[in-house]
């Protein structure tokens, strides 16, 4: 029997039964639990085989509820959660004594932030306690956009996927901290560097695992398919390289016809980084389905969400 399911009101009984419940976020699909028990919160790791180092996002209801789990909010942190909640951004602020070690991996600050999907946004108000909810995939996978890609991945180890359709925005939140109560971008998503400055100013980049092409074997390989993947500005070169081969291709500018591609995807037809971003982890099961020997990627323009994309398909290649 499906595990996905679309009862509110059965999620809010597992999880306040310190059970796991796979809950839709305009994001990805987030693998939930009570923050405030640890039975609940070592599940989270366990399942997702993720390591205890690596701290989870607390899910809160409203900006007023920040205060219940921070201990103080830079004045630019304010102005981000008003702008941006509900929605894609996680802001990483020193935490309340009351936040558990086990969420912040030992760390004084927590990452929090208030999704903006209606289901999870109606549970959270339902709840008396907020949820850690990392992506509901196995640690280093490609993260769930759908419910189906839940249920794939854990259909024998959770009971259940609150279902809210496809996630609008399709890549994780970009994540904020705060140094000398400055801003710095910890991690590229789906809210745009452009959106972010436009309310706070200039803001420096310190996304952890960014790297350069020129040291690939430094690559964390995150959101990553079981087929080997590359990242190219260069289809054709690429494709050569493969010819005999069963190639598949991801796509942002539909240009190629070449009898040498068994599968190809192509993320938008009018150019539209919304859209391409919504679409890319779900391209990315589909083409790990196919039984190919090599994905080929095509770069993204390096500008709004095109950089975020970029960032992903990076640690999608080996
Ligand atoms: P996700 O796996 O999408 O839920 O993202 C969780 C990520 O949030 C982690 O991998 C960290 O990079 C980041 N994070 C969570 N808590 C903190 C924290 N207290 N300080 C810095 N980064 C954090
Ligand atoms: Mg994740």
């Amino acid at each position: 029997m499906s595990i996905i399911s679309k009862d509110i009101s059965k999620a809010i009984a597992l999880l306040s039964a310190e059970e796991l419940v796979a809950i839709p976020t305009e994001t990805v699909y987030g693998l939930a639990g009570n923050i405030y028990s640890e039975k609940a919160i070592k599940a989270i790791f366990e399942t997702k085989q993720r390591p205890f180092f690596n701290p989870l996002i607390v899910h809160i209801p409203s900006v007023d509820y920040l205060n219940n789990i921070v201990a103080s909010i830079p004045e630019k942190a304010k102005l981000l959660a008003d702008a941006f909640w509900p929605g894609p951004i996680t802001l990483v602020l020193k935490k309340k004594s009351i936040i558990p070690d086990l969420i912040t991996a030992g760390k004084d600050t927590v990452a929090v932030r208030v999704p903006n999907h209606p289901k999870t946004l109606g549970l959270l108000n339902q709840l008396d306690f907020p949820v850690a909810a990392p992506s509901a995939n196995p640690f280093n996978r490609i993260s769930p956009t759908k419910p189906e890609h839940v249920e794939e991945y854990f259909k024998n180890q959770i009971k259940m996927v609150l279902d809210g359709g496809p996630s609008k925005k399709g890549i994780e939140s970009t994540i904020i901290g705060f140094e000398n109560d400055e801003p710095i971008i910890y991690r590229l998503g789906s809210t745009s560097i452009e959106a972010i400055e436009a309310v706070v100013g200039k803001i420096e980049i310190k996304n952890k695992k960014e790297v350069s092409p020129q040291a690939p074997g430094m690559l964390e390989r995150h959101y990553a398919p079981k087929t080997e993947t590359v990242l190219t500005d260069n289809l054709q070169k690429i494709i050569k390289e493969y010819r005999g081969k069963r190639i598949g291709l991801l796509l942002y500018n539909d240009i190629l016809n070449d009898d040498a591609i068994d599968f190809k995807i192509v993320l938008t037809q009018d150019q539209n980084l919304e859209e391409a971003a919504s679409k890319l982890y779900d391209a990315l099961h589909e083409l790990d389905k196919q039984d190919l020997d090599i994905i080929i990627a095509e770069r993204l323009p390096d500008y709004g969400l095109g950089k975020s994309i970029n960032d992903r398909l990076l640690r999608a290649t080996k």
